[in-house]
């Protein structure tokens, strides 16, 4: 199997109909880099920055986080790059609210996974997103005119548009800064992209999308958002699936609004690490996925023996069911 996968690294990830599905890769520390590298990734889909803030009491400062996002972008050697700002809060709660200065925030919620996160926290310390922007800008400056990247910048948790104006003010303010200070950045700059992971937020693409210049599809928070399950509490663990009719029905309003406001999107969440639940999500007009690098020559393998319309025909078996055991059924089914 290791070198069957060997000889797939340099093999398109297209169907046997023509399409280009395009394939990339999450990645959650560097020491990921050279795995993702050898299974052929085209990218990095979602570059998950929390790995920079660990452990230490002080939060890195911009120029140690300009290096460590450079480095990274330079091992990609041209390929995209897209860098998910801070993802905090959450189940991290009093922890990271000490180190953001915000304790006395965290004070009466009993529910974090509804409280301070993601692109909401970062509005509460801008401070820290202005560094985060910055130090992205920086890594993704041309070297001697020569560009590197493409890099695109990522928003958590997003769940209505006036967040995405205010991050996009001060990410303005920050290239107006950065030029000021003799900086060549990128031209085009990096796109500002969207997290859709709330149900809210999948609703209402249509108008978030005047504001967003990309979207990812982050199907385990929209999983969990949408079916109100906490995935780590055992009690309520078996009702967590991304098959559920409800989360599908979210991912194809997601797909079609975008796809009409012609805005990239991709899917990030782990669902796309299954082949044939890639399959189904190709059905649905998806064409682009970014998932764990071991899961990615699988994706790979399985994509390159189907045609565009077996995928649809399994979508359209899928989105006539109304149980999510049946559809799992389906999927199982599915290319076996
Ligand atoms: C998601 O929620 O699907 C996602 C990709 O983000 P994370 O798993 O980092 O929350
Ligand atoms: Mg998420």
């Amino acid at each position: 199997e290791k070198r069957a996968f060997g000889r797939l690294r340099r093999l398109p990830a297209q169907l046997q109909s023509g399409e280009d599905i395009e394939l990339s890769a999450n990645l959650e520390l560097p020491a990921e880099l050279p795995m993702l590298l050898r299974n052929g990734a085209k990218g990095i889909g979602l570059l998950r920055s929390e790995f920079l803030f660990g452990e230490r009491d002080e939060l890195p400062d911009e120029d140690g986080q300009m290096e460590a996002y450079r480095s990274i972008v330079q091992a990609m050697d041209g390929r995209p790059v897209t860098i998910r700002v801070l993802d905090w809060g959450g189940e991290k709660g009093r922890a990271c609210m000490r180190r953001l200065g915000l304790e006395e925030q965290v004070a009466d919620g009993d529910n974090p996974a509804l409280g301070l996160r993601g692109v909401r926290l970062l509005l509460r310390v801008p401070e820290v997103l202005e560094t985060q922007f910055s130090a992205i800008l920086r890594a993704a400056e041309p070297e001697k005119d020569v560009a590197i990247g493409p890099v695109r910048i990522l928003l958590p948790m997003v769940t209505s548009v006036d967040e995405i104006v205010e991050a996009r003010e001060i990410y303005d303010r920050v290239v107006r800064r950065l030029r000021r200070r003799g900086h060549t950045l990128p031209d085009p700059l990096p796109p500002l992209g969207i997290m859709v992971e709330t149900p809210a937020a999948a609703l209402t693409v249509d108008t978030l999308s005047k504001q967003a210049d990309f979207m990812a599809l982050g199907t385990n928070d929209l999983t969990m958002y949408t079916l109100a399950v906490d995935r780590a509490d055992s009690m309520v663990a078996d009702r967590y699936s991304p098959l559920h009719p409800g989360v599908l029905r979210l991912i194809e309003m997601t797909t079609d609004a975008a796809l009409k406001a012609r805005r990239p999107i991709s899917v990030c969440g782990e669902m796309a690490s299954d082949p044939r639940v890639v399959a189904l999500l190709i059905g649905l007009g998806l064409r682009s996925f970014s998932m764990n690098s071991a899961s990615l020559p699988r994706v790979k393998r399985l994509i390159r023996t189907l045609t565009l319309e077996d995928c649809d025909q399994l979508c359209r078996q899928v989105m006539l069911q109304n149980e999510p055991d049946a559809i799992r059924d389906l999927v199982r089914q599915f290319a076996t």
